[in-house]
């Protein structure tokens, strides 16, 4: 009796620990994805449900989309950090020059979101997500496996 009683605590409290977003970035992440191309969607939107069906890894975070697409005046904004702007380096592409410039888009960038609200890049977790990412679609290449200028968060077909 009492391990049932302690298992459904335990169950109870894992529920309250998973993550949750918000209406509004719920509709952000579906507007998000529907700017990938369909292949990379669908890998995507794959990797994200087999994550949230494993008891262990949900907890530890929930898979969102920071960024999809993005317009080339961004993406030089984003050139100009770490060259004539303070900050590190984030990218070696120019606007234009990015797979994420591009619409449909064939890029997208991935991170957590953590119980607390927070979010999470955390390398583990990101390689545990591109072997789902790379087993739902064999055409995605992950950042993280770049040897010049690795990139964690970024997948692309
Ligand atoms: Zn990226």
């Amino acid at each position: 009796m009492a391990a049932v009683l302690s298992s459904r605590l335990l169950e109870r409290q894992a529920a309250r620990a998973v993550p949750k977003l918000s209406e509004r970035q719920q509709r952000t992440q579906e507007a998000r994805l529907a700017e990938a191309v369909p292949s990379l969607g669908a890998a995507y939107a794959h990797a994200r449900a087999r994550w949230m069906g494993d008891p262990v890894l949900r907890l530890a975070g929930v898979p969102i989309i920071t960024e999809c697409y993005r317009s080339a005046e961004r993406q030089d904004e984003l050139y100009r950090q770490g060259r004539s702007k303070p900050g590190p380096i984030v990218t070696y592409k120019r606007g234009g020059e990015s797979k994420h410039n591009r619409l449909p888009c064939p890029a997208l960038d991935v991170a957590f979101l953590l119980a607390d609200g927070s979010m999470s890049w955390s390398g583990l977790l990101l390689s545990k997500f591109a072997r789902l990412m790379k087993a739902a679609d064999a055409r995605v290449r992950w950042g993280g496996d770049w040897p010049r200028f690795t990139d964690r968060p970024h997948f692309e077909v």
